[in-house]
């Protein structure tokens, strides 16, 4: 049995009953075996962390990691702009080689950045092909992720249906669990990205909801941005008993707290992308109306083609936003601000972590320091320029920590990131393939909107 010991460091388990503090924590081949005061373990290899925060590595649960290649070419686009000139234009250059190197390259980013769980969602998937390279790409990198398969968007041709009348396809669907997903223990596991009731005809909503409960996938789908295909959509599938724990939404901004409830009650999930929704046009991020109901948001970074790709960012953003929001709301309902801040770094943590591992279906594996779960870990030195002193370390890794201060990456007990350095040979050459296929693609945008 091959053993770790990660010691001296400051361990922010994420699991009440582990707690916090200077503990050790002992890995026995991919699971955490002990987080405790002063472990031993003589045959291990020793990690020391004295001047770093252990925390379990972080859950991004919501990107298009196929747009890497795109990076900032979306910054300046509203949801409109970004529709056109993404899902339907340069989505359609994609080559089946551009979706593994931006799936690789983007995947590979976030181990740099700590995170270690991945809710990919794939929706550029024209071909088997496409969709066998990009898992290639997801599962090359390391990463633990679920493999969100998608359909793509494109403008359709004369005499084709819109995208929003075809249902997912189940043949490919059942091709990628027989040949590509044979088992749950796998790093990689697949889940259906479909389009959903904001997207799609009722039918096809109730189709793809049945088609994901059938092969026991978490289904996830947006909502919010431009008007609802099927505005009474969510209470229909509620009456046809769809919505499950199995049922992610991402955005969520522009559902009533009728709906909102409704769905809670039903065990749905919400994953909210607060910077691309705040710079995009989704309206504000639910944070604050998901805690008043109870409930606590996952998080994802949803477009590296508009943002950066740090999980300490986005839970930043989601904060701030919605102390934004309350104090606003204070100030106008009293005159005066909350007495105390209304959401804290605590909270924003557990957003990135346990909160995105129950989104995603993996809270039994992943989201927490707990023993017997998966060695999924991140370690921040906090000994640091723009750390020290260290007061609060929950607050630190929130507020002041990010990709440089990442150290340390462990996904099942396997080195991913160590000594501040990505273990992955070919990373320059990989960088180097991105630009190509970046620049290919970004060179049809010319052409694409002439086109309109
Ligand atoms: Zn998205």
């Amino acid at each position: 049995m091959k053993r770790k010991l990660i010691k001296g460091g400051y361990v922010v388990s994420m699991d009440a009953r582990v707690g916090a503090g200077e503990l050790d924590l002992l890995i026995e081949d991919d699971r955490i075996a002990a987080v405790a005061h002063n472990l031993e373990a003589e045959d291990a290899e020793l990690i020391d962390a004295h001047g770093q925060i252990v925390l379990p590595g972080f859950v991004n649960a919501h990107m298009h990691t196929w747009q890497t290649a795109l990076r900032s070419l979306v910054a300046n686009w509203t949801l409109p702009q970004y529709f056109r000139s993404v899902h339907a234009g340069l989505a359609t250059l994609f080559t089946p080689e551009d979706l593994y190197i931006g799936t690789l390259v983007g995947a590979l980013n976030q181990l740099d950045c700590g995170t270690t769980t991945l809710g990919d969602w794939c929706h550029n998937n024209p071909t088997p092909a496409h969709t066998d390279r990009a898992i290639d790409g997801l599962v090359e990198s390391g990463i633990r992720g679920v493999f969100l398969h998608g359909s793509p968007k494109p403008d359709p041709k004369p005499g084709q249906k819109h995208f929003s009348e075809i249902p997912h396809p189940r043949s490919e669907i059942e091709r990628l669990l027989k040949h590509r997903f044979t088992s749950r223990d796998e790093l990689v596991t697949l889940g259906m990205a479909i389009l959903g009731p904001h997207y799609s005809t009722y039918e096809v909503s109730h189709h793809d909801l049945l088609l994901a409960r059938e092969c026991g996938l978490i289904a996830s789908m947006h909502c919010a941005g431009l008007d609802a295909k099927t505005p009474d959509g969510w209470e229909r599938l509620n009456a046809a008993g769809l919505l499950d724990a199995h049922t992610n939404v991402v955005h969520g901004n522009n559902l009533s707290d009728t709906q909102l409830q409704m769905m809670l009650d039903c065990g749905v999930t919400f994953s909210l992308a607060p910077e691309t929704e705040m710079l995009q046009g989704h309206g504000h991020p639910i944070t604050g109306r998901l805690r008043d109901a109870g409930y606590a948001p996952s998080l994802g970074v949803d477009l590296e083609s508009a943002i950066a790709g740090d999980m300490m960012t986005v839970a930043r953003m989601a904060l701030a936003s919605q102390r934004a929001l309350d104090n606003a709301a204070a100030r106008e309902r009293e005159a005066r601000l909350p007495a105390t801040s209304t959401l804290t770094c605590n909270d924003a943590l557990g957003w990135i972590t346990i909160h995105g591992a129950r989104a995603l279906g993996l809270a039994d594996r992943v989201g927490s320091l707990t023993p017997g779960k998966q060695a999924d870990i991140v370690t921040l030195r906090a000994d640091t320029l723009g750390m020290r002193p260290l007061h609060d370390a929950i607050a630190a890794v929130i507020m002041q920590a990010g990709r440089a201060n990442v150290d340390t990456v462990l996904v099942a007990g396997a080195f991913r990131k160590r000594h501040g350095e990505l273990v992955y040979d070919a990373l320059a050459r990989r960088l180097d393939e991105l630009d190509v296929s970046g620049r290919r693609i970004a060179a049809g945008l010319d052409d694409l909107l002439a086109a309109y």
